[in-house]
């Protein structure tokens, strides 16, 4: 049985499809108007440690992750679209079409198995629209004073059950849209669809309402209950996104349906590097291509976040990423012992009910780490490959093998020469030339070795 820590319940609990069979995930995508950093990838890696462990627990999985190209609000009225493409001197949808090229490269590079669905924003209007409508004729929402529709937060009884922030306790200006918002009712009150400013030429659609855009929340609520119906049965996403985003969210959908929709809400925490916050605004953050230009696989990243559990604050490192590169190449190299014998079911067993106890993978890792130890190596090399369908390290690549230059094999045998001669001068100064070919070399009892610097 899978088992997952749930919000609402703030409690672990076991999950399972409510159709017995496929379970229905739906993952917060990605704005694109910049690159996603590691801390975001990390978020987005929840959702294919879900899938891959619910293969483990023999369900099937249908997962439905948003792009956003639209309607990302940064206050009421400027969008993080538009201004990113205002800034690039592009338009907005050539903005977008480069970042979610960028987003699809990155899951790919860390193995993420990609989505069943990815709707877009700016494609689905038409369904926020219908939504819209629905929540207008059931009461839970009202047009402002600028003619924009909002929902009335206070209709929703349950609001604040996700997240804790009822809506007694919320202050104005506590939200993300900013202060007090003459055109809504009440402060906590948000946009569903914002009637657009004559000066606003893109991403804008012509509504019942008037010619404008829809706000962010309302899209996740549209396209969850277009692609899942009005059972989904696990919702993935940072835990940044569960107050207001999710709270919103699940007003609109069990407001329209009259169910409760999401059945598990799932959140990512936070990651640091270096001990702190990733953030544009404290020119602390680190992308995967900044990983791969240091030389480290991506995968690399992946085995790192996957030492600490999803739900944990983590706080990362170039140390950190450093030693799971290493490791990697390590088990790739003992995986080319594999020849199909098997291994003991024990280690199988251990290794699955980690992964099912709410992604334990700390302690999953820590299994093949035992096995390491105890089995031989055609038997730890099979487990391996076997446990790999789950780590999605591509254990069975072939190491990277480095070939050493002809000048470098010279240069190595006149150091030993100089060696034999006891010629230590000699010996260090051709030590010095070897490294300016990026070699080091190293005297152990079975002679020299040559490795990459
Ligand atoms: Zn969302």
């Amino acid at each position: 049985m899978l088992r997952l820590y749930d919000t609402a319940l703030k409690a672990v609990t076991d999950i399972s499809p409510q159709d017995g069979q496929t379970l229905k995930i739906y993952a917060c995508g990605p704005t694109v108007y910049r690159t996603a950093h590691v801390g975001n990838l990390r978020t987005f890696l929840l959702t294919d440690l879900i899938v891959r462990a619910a293969e483990l627990a023999d369900f099937e999985t249908f997962v439905v992750q948003n792009i956003t190209d639209v309607g990302h609000l940064l206050n009421d009225s400027e969008d993080k679209l538009l201004q990113q493409a205002n800034l690039e001197g592009k338009t907005a949808l050539e903005i977008a079409a480069y970042y979610e090229e960028i987003f699809h490269k990155d899951l790919a590079l860390l193995n993420i198995i990609p989505s069943d669905v990815y709707p877009h924003a700016s494609e689905t209007i038409d369904l926020m629209l219908r939504l819209i409508s629905l929540l207008m004729e059931k009461g839970f929402a009202y047009v402002g004073k600028d003619g924009s529709v909002y929902f009335a937060a206070q209709k929703f009884a349950e609001y604040g059950s996700l997240s804790g922030n009822r809506l007694e306790n919320l202050k104005p200006g506590h939200r993300f849209d900013g202060a007090v918002d003459e055109n809504k009712n009440f402060h906590a009150d948000w946009a569903l669809w914002k009637i657009a400013p004559d000066t606003r030429s893109e991403l804008v659609w012509d509504s019942p309402w008037g010619r404008g855009f829809p706000g962010w929340h309302v899209e996740c609520s549209a396209m969850s209950l277009h692609h899942l119906g009005s059972v989904v049965d696990v919702h993935t996403g940072g835990i940044d996104l569960r107050f207001p985003h999710h709270e919103d969210e699940r007003a609109q959908s069990n407001a329209a349906t009259g169910e409760e929709v999401v059945k598990h809400w799932i959140h990512a925490e936070h990651l640091l590097f270096e001990g702190r916050k990733m953030a544009k605004s404290t020119g602390n953050v680190v992308l995967l291509s900044d990983v791969i230009e240091k030389g480290f696989d991506p995968l690399a990243l992946r085995l790192a976040f996957m030492q600490s559990r999803y739900r944990t604050q983590m706080d990362l490192n170039w140390d950190v990423i450093k030693a799971a590169n290493v490791q990697i190449e390590k088990w790739r190299e003992k995986a080319q012992a594999a020849t199909d014998v098997g291994f003991p079911v024990e280690y199988e067993k251990a290794f699955t009910e980690f992964v099912l106890d709410d992604l334990d993978t700390p302690r999953a890792i820590a299994v093949l780490r035992d096995a390491e130890k105890a089995l031989n190596e055609a038997a730890f090399a099979d487990f391996l490959i076997w446990a790999d369908l789950f780590l999605g390290l591509d254990l069975d690549r072939a190491p990277i093998e480095v070939e050493i230059p002809r000048a470098v094999i010279e240069l190595v045998e006149k150091r030993n020469e100089a060696r034999a001669a006891k010629d230590w001068v000699g010996s260090d100064s051709l030590r010095d030339e070897i490294a300016g070919f990026g070699f080091a070399v190293k005297d152990t009892p079975s002679g020299t070795e040559v490795t990459p610097l």
